[in-house]
């Protein structure tokens, strides 16, 4: 792979479109959903839980902003908008009422199609990445075959016996059958009602060495009791203050940007309130304020302050950006990357240490 330290943890245009190559350097094809879904049926129910965290992973890769993704975002909806728009403008001028419709239903589809095709891009772009997590849990990342059982070779190079992908055996890391992935997140009914806290499922990331490890939410709410009652109280408030302080002059800004909408129903509700009280009231119960409520708890939210920007966090302060242990004793990689000791996920730490995007 490239020589660039920080290449293995990038999405963007480039890790969509070029080939993936494997650790010998040959061109593999990517993992497909299917591959997945088979391997979530295997009568090995780590492998069958292996599975479904990489589907998990793809799943919170789709909340990520990349700067490619927001440019293609915004090009999809300005192109559904053209589109819509010439296309129902046509109908309308010949068929009137029955134009409308048609150009309702063309609406509909171009939104579908869009929002698969985005899909499928952010997927394809962290194929690799995917590939990557994948190969560290023990599985082939082209083809979520096994590795169970198949020695290295002479180069240190494990080949996939199914597809003949090869793949450095330090790889590794978490084997699905010896050392499966350490659980980092709980279940939490507290972690349900706090906003800004998300769901398990949603708070996965890739470590430095491209490999989706579970990470901490910016509240430490989902983080496993044992793993927190080992950081000092002091440091844990200082921890969950950095975090909080990720993003956050963004949401403040979205709250300013979206705040036009409670303003407008407040000013409804008033005119309706002059007219008619008991209806005033009432759309104020019942529209004004949950939208004033929601648009106000936006700067409560983890907007713009992700999984992976908590974890960069985490790793600035010394600790592991999934399980929060320190990272001082922690073995360097081939490149560099600090090794989490008790979780096997590998962070670039030092001053010159980025966020990868
Ligand atoms: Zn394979
Ligand atoms: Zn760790």
């Amino acid at each position: 792979m490239s020589s660039d330290r920080r290449s293995e943890a990038r999405v963007g245009l480039a890790s969509t479109f070029r080939p993936l190559i494997d650790d010998r350097g040959q061109r593999i094809r990517r993992l497909r959903p299917a591959d997945l879904k088979r391997a979530a049926r295997s009568e090995n129910p780590r492998l069958a839980l292996l599975a479904n965290r990489l589907r998990a992973a793809m799943k919170s890769e789709g909340r990520r902003y990349t700067p490619d993704r927001v440019i293609l975002t915004l090009l999809l909806v300005v192109g559904v908008f053209v589109a819509y728009g010439i296309i129902g403008g046509l109908m309308i001028g010949r068929m009137g009422v029955a134009g409308s419709l048609i150009g309702l239903t063309v609406f509909i589809a171009l939104v579908v199609v869009a929002s698969k095709g985005y899909q499928i891009y952010v997927v394809r772009g962290a194929l690799g990445q995917t590939a990557r997590t994948a190969v560290a849990e023990g599985v082939c990342g082209s083809c979520a075959f096994s590795l169970e059982g198949t020695p290295a070779d002479a180069d240190g190079a494990v080949t996939c016996p199914e597809c003949g992908a090869a793949w450095n055996a330090d790889r590794i890391v978490a084997p699905f059958w010896s050392r499966p992935a350490m659980p980092v997140l709980r279940a939490s009914v507290l972690a349900w009602l706090a906003p800004g806290v998300r769901a398990a499922s949603a708070l996965f990331a890739p470590d430095d060495r491209g490999r989706y490890v579970p990470c901490p939410d910016s509240r430490l709410l989902r983080v496993r009791r044992d793993l927190i009652g080992e950081i000092p109280a002091d440091e844990r408030q200082e921890l969950v203050r950095s975090m909080r302080r990720v993003g956050r002059w963004w949401r403040v800004g979205l709250m300013l940007l979206l705040s036009w909408m409670p303003a407008g129903m407040l000013y409804f509700a008033w005119r309706i309130w002059t007219e008619d009280p008991m209806a005033g009231v009432w759309f104020f119960l019942i529209l004004a304020l949950p939208v004033l409520v929601g648009v106000l708890m936006v700067p409560l939210s983890s907007a713009f302050g992700g999984p992976h920007r908590t974890a960069r966090v985490a790793v600035r302060h010394g600790r592991c950006g999934s399980c929060l242990e320190r990272l001082d004793d922690a073995p360097a990689d081939d490149r560099g990357r600090a090794v989490c000791t008790r979780c096997g996920a590998a962070w670039l730490t030092g001053p010159a240490t980025r966020a990868a995007s």
